[in-house]
């Protein structure tokens, strides 16, 4: 199942990369191929302060930041709560069996617990793990293969046993985290120019250890920045590399959700449709 509003495409900054083109696109692609749409209802406050503080939700809500990479636009607390939302219930759908995909912005991983930052103001993916950790999931996985770091992510799981973090980065690159793997968080750093090879020999540790850890439930921040042909990173994916990580992913054989991050070339449909096809989302 696919989560979308088309409210996610209402706010957009001058000359961002992180516009609602980008994602427009890939919705019109994704339905010309006959994938359907469920709409979605915003997150609750509560939810949102499982996992951020108090001051940083009235950051948010009252407009009261300022951050280069992260605009500070009219009604972003509206759509940065829609999209958490769209998280909540992709997590619930993969927690009543079926794989789903929240097709919605802004993204998340770069919010920590009381910060923002890269296009991100809400941490989609962690309010998720935690809301399905309180609803008694035993364990879960993150799998971030955007090719930034999800430094809010670690922030917020470091040290949480019963979370598992892997993410595969370009170091060094923005945010500057992400060098050294700490506890529960597997990092791994990867130089600018890095083959495709190089990522998913990687990758496919990285799984091995997801394995071993046998969570019950796997979050995807999805993310398809680390593709060749992406402004904002030099790694080397292809359009089928995504195919591949998806068909990985899914051969844990775990109920499974994924969330749009980052990915800001004019390709990012049919890298997603790969991912998609490959994870057995429809
Ligand atoms: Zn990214």
């Amino acid at each position: 199942m696919i989560f979308f509003s088309s409210r996610c495409l209402e706010y957009s900054f001058p000359g961002h990369p992180e516009s609602p083109e980008r994602v427009r696109r890939v919705y019109e692609y994704l339905n010309r191929k006959g994938y359907r749409f469920e709409e979605v209802k915003p997150c609750r406050k509560e939810d949102i302060l499982l996992v951020h503080t108090p001051a940083h939700l009235k950051r948010v809500k009252t407009n009261s930041f300022f951050d280069p990479d992260t605009p500070n636009m009219e009604n972003i607390y509206q759509y940065a709560s829609l999209s958490a939302g769209a998280a909540l219930q992709a997590a619930k759908q993969a927690l009543e069996g079926e794989n789903s995909f929240s097709l919605l912005r802004p993204p998340g991983h770069h919010a920590g617990k009381n910060y923002l930052g890269g296009f991100c103001y809400f941490n989609n993916i962690a309010i998720a793990v935690t809301w399905s950790l309180k609803k008694g999931v035993d364990k879960i996985a993150i799998v971030d293969f955007d090719g930034h770091h999800g430094n809010g992510s670690e922030d917020i799981f470091l040290g949480e046993k019963r979370v598992l973090y892997l993410s595969l980065h370009q170091y060094p690159a923005y945010p500057g985290t992400g060098e050294i793997s700490k506890e529960n968080c597997l990092n791994f750093p990867l130089p600018p120019g890095c083959k495709e090879e190089q990522f998913m020999r990687f990758f496919l540790e990285g799984i091995n250890k997801v394995k071993k850890f046998s969570p019950s439930l796997i979050a995807v921040s999805a993310g398809f920045d680390a593709y060749k042909k992406d402004p904002l990173l030099n790694l080397n994916l292809e359009v089928e590399t995504y195919l591949k990580i998806g068909e990985e992913i899914a051969s844990l054989s775990k109920p499974l959700f994924a969330l749009l991050e980052g990915g800001y070339h004019r390709d990012l449909p049919l890298c997603v449709e790969n991912f998609l096809k490959g994870a057995g989302i429809k």
